[in-house]
């Protein structure tokens, strides 16, 4: 499976979920609300494996519903 993942931040509460539990996908923009890592390519970036799977497991226990994560071919 492959996903594309982003981060809608006007919905983010901060609450670090994401990046506490996937720091390999989703860092601290500095104030708190989570961002895409640049390192993987930032918002939009696609990734598969084992870390689409996490990404898709995160993004249902996002509070905000901040986590936009789709899957793609
Ligand atoms: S889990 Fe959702 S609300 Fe919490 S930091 Fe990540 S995107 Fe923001």
């Amino acid at each position: 499976m492959k996903v594309k993942v982003s981060v809608d931040a006007d919905l983010c509460t901060a609450c670090a979920l994401c990046y506490d539990e996937l720091p390999e996908v989703y860092e601290d923009a500095g104030d708190g609300i989570a961002k895409v890592k640049d390192d993987i390519g930032g918002d939009g970036a696609v990734i598969e494996g084992e870390l689409a799977e996490r990404a898709m497991e995160i993004t249902e226990e996002c509070p905000s519903g901040a986590l936009v994560t789709e899957e793609v071919e």
